[in-house]
Formats: structure tokens, C-alpha cells, sequence
């Protein structure tokens, strides 16, 4: 890697962070509030070592084979946030390195962490991801998602982009506060694809306040990306999952 990279990165960076502080000025958030998580999937672990030599302290991966990979070979220091879907059968491995999953969204996989955690010793905070594009009843018939299993069927319209139904929350809450390694700190969701997102985060900060009733302690939304972090900021969010606005484009196929 070269010096030029390290200035692209550093520029990339401090254009993101810039935003950040301008939406929070926007709506009178401290951006103190906001940790940003760079997500540096599919790029590699050099990034990863001069994202964290610009002070970078968050990072995020979705899958398990290269986050692991990153995390051994990494500055030690920093925390590593598992943001994409996760099969059940890599959740023993996600345990091991992962400090926060923010894609917690059934009951085997709460358990399955809970188990990976234990054995490795450790304890991990994690978010319940919410389908924003699942219809609640009361929601635009824009929100419908496209049929049992089918997610496939509305390809780039109105898709799910994973997560719990609404209806899941409440038991997913009392399954992780019933684990011994497992701490819940919140929600997390990917706006739906064409839908509004300050629309799709409003409705996330809803599910929020009604979880927080639940467990007073997670308040953490895990929201917004490079294309909607303004709208995410404006909603409330505490976490932001940035990835290409810093690294740049990514293959389009990963
Ligand atoms: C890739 C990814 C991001 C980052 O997306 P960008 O648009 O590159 O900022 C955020 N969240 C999740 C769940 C992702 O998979």
C-alpha cells in the first residue's frame, strides 16, 4: 500500500466525518453521540491497518471467512462489528473476534452466538436487525415484502434487505437477556431499497423507543450508509456503517 492510498483513505474519511457533523449541526446532535463504523469488507487488511493509524476505532465486516482473517492479522485495538446476515453454523467463529453483531435476527442464532461466546470466553453486544420492508400493517403498500422465501421476486424494488420482523422483537429481546454472554444494546437496520429512508429510519427510531421500554439499556440504532447517513443522523442514529464513501467503490459482485 502506498502513501497515495493513505491519502485517499484520510481524504475519504474526513469527508465522511465532515458530513457527519454537519447533519448533527443540522438537527442539534453532538456528533460525539455517532460512532462511525467503516466498513471495509472486500478490501484489504492494509486498509484496514492505515484506516486504524488515522485513528479510525470501529470496523465492520460481513462475512466470516475475511473478517476473521482481518481481526488476526489487525492492529489488536480495534473493535470489529459483524454487520452482514450470519449463518447459524459460523456463529462459534464470529464469537471468537467480533465485539458487536449487528445482525441478530432469530432465536437459534441468539443462541448459537450465546454458545460461541461462552466458549470462547467472552461477551458480545449485539443489536436485533429489523426488516424494515416487512409490512406492519399500518404501512404503505410499498413496505410489502414479496412473498414467504421469495425475496428475490422484486429484485431492487421495495426488497427486504434481511432482519426480525416486527413482530419477532419482543421475544428476541427476552431470548438474548436470557443468555449469560450476550448483551442487547439496540437495533439495526439497512433502509429498504425504494423506500424513503428518512421515512424507513423514522420507523426504525419506533421500534427503538419500544425495545428501550422493554430494556432500558439499548439505545444504540445502527443505521445509515454512504448513501443515507444524513437521513439516519437526522433519525437518531448512534451508529453509523460507512464503507465505500471512505474506501472507495467495491467489486460489483462480492
Ligand atoms: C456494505 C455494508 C455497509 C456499507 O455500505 P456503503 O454503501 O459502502 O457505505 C453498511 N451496512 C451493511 C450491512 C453492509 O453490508
Amino acid at each position: 500500500m502506498t502513501a497515495a492510498r493513505q491519502e485517499q483513505l484520510a481524504a475519504g474519511l474526513s469527508a465522511v466525518n465532515q458530513r457527519i457533523e454537519q447533519a448533527c449541526a443540522r438537527v442539534g446532535r453532538d456528533p460525539a453521540e455517532i460512532t462511525l463504523v467503516v466498513v471495509t469488507k472486500t478490501f484489504p487488511v492494509d486498509d484496514v491497518a492505515q484506516l486504524a493509524a488515522l485513528g479510525v476505532t470501529d470496523v465492520g465486516e460481513n462475512r466470516d471467512q475475511e473478517a476473521k482473517a482481518k481481526a488476526a492479522a489487525a492492529p489488536p485495538w480495534l473493535r470489529w462489528h459483524f454487520v452482514g446476515q450470519l449463518q447459524t453454523n459460523k456463529a462459534r467463529s464470529v464469537g471468537r473476534y467480533a465485539d458487536v453483531v449487528h445482525s441478530v435476527d432469530r432465536v437459534e442464532l441468539v443462541q448459537a452466538l450465546d454458545r460461541g461466546a461462552v466458549a470462547a470466553g467472552r461477551r458480545l453486544d449485539v443489536l436485533l436487525q429489523i426488516d424494515l420492508a416487512e409490512s406492519n400493517g399500518d404501512s404503505s403498500p410499498f413496505d410489502r415484502p414479496s412473498g414467504a422465501g421469495g425475496e428475490d421476486q422484486t429484485r431492487g424494488v421495495h426488497r427486504s434487505r434481511g432482519g426480525a420482523p416486527l413482530a419477532d422483537v419482543p421475544a428476541l429481546a427476552e431470548q438474548v437477556g436470557s443468555t449469560s454472554a450476550l448483551r442487547l444494546r439496540g437495533v439495526m437496520a439497512v433502509a429498504p431499497l425504494g423506500v424513503d429512508p428518512a421515512a424507513a429510519f423514522a420507523r426504525l427510531r419506533t421500534v427503538s423507543d419500544a425495545l428501550r421500554a422493554q430494556v432500558p439499556g439499548a439505545d444504540w440504532i445502527s443505521a445509515g450508509m454512504t448513501g443515507d447517513l444524513e437521513q439516519a443522523v437526522a433519525a437518531g442514529a448512534t451508529h453509523l456503517r460507512v464503507g465505500s464513501a471512505i474506501l472507495g467503490q467495491r467489486p460489483a459482485l462480492q
